[in-house]
């Protein structure tokens, strides 16, 4: 395992010099973690047609989620009112906020990239939730370095994202956002979304693996 300090170290440096640069940040387990139990998954038992409550990490360890897809209900997700809250009551990942300090500090813009749906609302939430350490040692707002229109929640039912998978809609961004930066930093927790974005092999995409603590 390599020491924290290495990480951030090797994360930032080179850094690479751009006059058009973004880094891109996944949410969950990237920028914050969610409590537990801020958003639920329901399962229905299929003799009784009760219902039963899930925390996502209950949810990520059941066997029936492979096969018996049916069986789940993913309402929480889509509920404004909670979505916003999970964000705003979650607990910053201070390990990756300082990668995302060091590229804001050199100049970057920030966006962001999750696999959450609600767009509009976690855009509002993020933005009143995300603080960046300045050159100055201040914490601020990000302002005008929160890119909008750059920023994706490529579940989001009213908006159309194209692919089979969630790795596969995110690497169909990045693709997007190599056109129009010369330099695009992507931090991201999941081996499935770094592994799609590796393979796209754009020599202006640098790739980092988010801290997991
Ligand atoms: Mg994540």
């Amino acid at each position: 395992m390599k020491k924290l300090k290495e990480y951030i170290i090797e994360s930032i440096k080179p850094l690479p010099k751009s006059v058009s640069g973004l880094i891109v940040f996944d949410i969950d387990d990237t920028l914050l973690r969610v409590k537990p139990d801020s958003i639920k998954i329901y399962k229905k038992d299929p003799n009784t047609g009760k219902e039963i409550t899930l925390t996502t990490d209950e949810f990520a360890r059941d066997a029936d989620a492979v096969n018996h897809k049916d069986w789940f209900d993913y309402r929480d997700f889509n509920n404004e009112g909670l979505v916003y809250k999970s964000i705003i009551e979650g607990t910053p990942l201070i390990k990756n906020l300082k990668i995302m300090d060091a590229y804001l500090q050199a100049g970057y813009n920030f966006c962001f990239l999750t696999a959450r749906g609600c767009e509009d609302i976690v855009k509002q939430a993020l933005k009143d939730f995300l603080r960046y350490k300045d050159t100055d040692g201040q914490l601020k707002a990000l302002g005008k370095k929160f890119k909008d229109t750059l920023s994706h929640a490529v579940n989001d039912i009213t908006k159309e994202y194209h692919g089979e998978t969630d790795a596969i809609k995110k690497s169909n961004i990045l693709k997007k956002l190599c056109k129009t930066h010369d330099t695009v930093v992507f931090v991201d927790d999941d081996t499935k979304n770094l592994q799609w974005a590796r393979s796209l092999k754009l020599p202006n995409l640098k790739i980092i693996p988010a801290w997991k603590d």
